[in-house]
């Protein structure tokens, strides 16, 4: 059994965000608007492409996300052996973060080369 992408540890860290500490030695830390965007549950892969007309039409109720960057996690639930439940203040709490999605969408210089370029 090989096993790529097991973490060997997941913290917080306080206000900013979730560190792993992957089983082959990388650390990714992720801030916590990064991982609500970046959230693989249907309803917001959905919701991040072509909404349906109907939805804009009606209501103010749920216009855009307001201040996308207050959003916290209430809490974090390890699933099996394989991924993490996040509660987000917003009231989500479908989406499912499979270690190995997690590892992938990794923000460090060594897995997105190029993304950041700073100065
Ligand atoms: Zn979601
Ligand atoms: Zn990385």
């Amino acid at each position: 059994m090989k096993a790529s992408h097991d973490p060997q540890r997941i913290e917080r860290v306080g206000e900013t965000g979730l560190k792993v500490l992957w089983s082959d030695g990388h650390e990714s830390l992720y801030t916590w608007r990064l991982l609500r965007s970046s959230c693989p549950c249907a309803a917001c892969r959905e919701g991040g492409e072509a909404a349906p007309p109907a939805a804009s039409a009606g209501g103010s109720l749920t216009t855009a996300l307001g201040p996308a960057s207050e959003v916290k996690p209430l809490e974090l639930q390890p699933v099996g052996r394989y991924a993490l439940s996040i509660r987000w203040s917003d009231g989500h709490a479908t989406g499912i973060f499979s270690h190995e999605y997690l590892r992938s969408i990794c923000p460090c210089e060594a897995c997105r080369p190029g993304q950041f370029t700073e100065g």
